[in-house]
């Protein structure tokens, strides 16, 4: 099993303090509708960033950037459908309403607040283990952006109102092309492996990303690669660099050819297992393994099974903290 191999990287049971037990996946994001992914609001410019073209490749280029939190969020929410749905999210501290992402009141409980961290208004807080970074687009934004007007439809499916009136423009709204590729660096810190069964399934699964996501924002995540250290893999903007100085000129063109981007990167990541802190990457037999193992993890009929053995996994770090809580009230807690 390939995720014995993993063993020396991931923790046998989940502890408060680091050990520098590192895991680092290589995700390739690619669009497969419109996508939006605006800093606020509507009117801004697509999140882009002025960065050098390639290592060797000293040009500037804008690139486009999937933000950390533009990852996460949909990917956090994606595993707590499945704890919603089997009940392991907890009511917050003061009993008040069930943890939610959105609102100031974490449960402190439940498995994504133990693995995706949380800040507590009043006390404590806990850290992520699921490290991301901005994802840079293979391609210059230029290449990558489409311009359109998009007008409201009125009920009738026209636009036009029942006077006759034109519905006026909702915004003339600039969208990521359909077929663009974000490169990504994933990381993930002393977890277990049921945890990280877990955090690759919510990164496998989620499917839409961005702003009106109902509609567009459809994304398929694939994992190219994954490594076992004591350090963070190279960043996905020397990733993006290093796959532009490969590729030849004429293949830098949107749509770029998806099975060449994928050899190129793998020729990329092969030799970073010779970089410091970088011990070993799964061959892509283990790869596929590994993910087959999570697909079946998660799967309806495994699924109950799976997580409730991954939130009792939590148990005597509850007890403690409730305990302390306890002994806590009316002093101060030493950290
Ligand atoms: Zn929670």
């Amino acid at each position: 099993m390939s995720i014995e191999k993993l063993q020396p990287f991931l923790a046998t049971n989940y502890e408060n303090f680091p050990k520098g037990r590192t895991i680092g996946a290589v995700v390739l994001r690619t669009t497969q509708s419109e996508t939006i992914f605006r800093t606020e609001g509507t009117g801004e410019p697509m999140c882009s960033e002025y960065v050098q073209a390639g290592i060797t490749d000293t040009d500037t280029i804008s690139r486009l950037v999937m933000t950390k939190r533009k990852q996460v969020a949909p990917e956090r929410r994606k595993g707590r459908e499945f704890l919603r749905v089997h009940e392991l999210l907890y009511l917050d501290p003061k009993g008040n309403s069930i943890c939610s992402l959105n609102t100031n009141a974490p449960c402190e409980m439940c498995i994504d607040c133990f693995l995706y961290g949380f800040a507590a208004g009043g006390e404590g807080a806990q850290k992520s283990r699921v490290w991301t970074e901005d994802a840079f687009s293979v391609l210059p934004s230029t290449e990558l952006i489409g311009d359109r007007t998009i007008n409201a439809i009125f009920e009738t499916g026209t636009m036009r109102d029942e006077e006759g009136k034109a519905s006026t423009a909702l915004n003339t709204s600039e969208y990521i092309k359909p077929g663009v590729h974000f490169l990504d660096i994933v990381t993930f810190k002393d977890l277990t492996t049921d945890e990280l069964r877990y955090a690759l399934g919510n990164i496998l699964l989620t499917t839409r990303y961005g702003a009106v996501s109902s509609r567009v924002g459809r994304m398929e995540n694939q994992i190219l690669g994954l490594f076992g250290g004591i350090a963070e893999l190279p960043s996905s903007l020397e990733l993006v660099q290093g796959i532009h100085d490969q590729l030849s000129v004429e293949k830098r063109e949107h749509p770029l050819n998806a099975d060449a981007l994928v050899a190129v990167t793998q020729a990329v990541i092969s030799n970073w297992t010779n970089k410091r802190g970088i011990s070993m990457q799964l061959s892509k037999t283990e790869l596929d393994d590994l993910i087959a193992d999570v697909d079946h993890h998660l799967s309806p009929d495994e699924q109950a099974t799976f997580l409730k053995r991954l939130d009792e996994s939590y148990e005597s770090m509850r007890k403690v903290k409730a305990e302390s809580k306890k002994k806590g009230k009316g002093k101060k807690q030493e950290a």
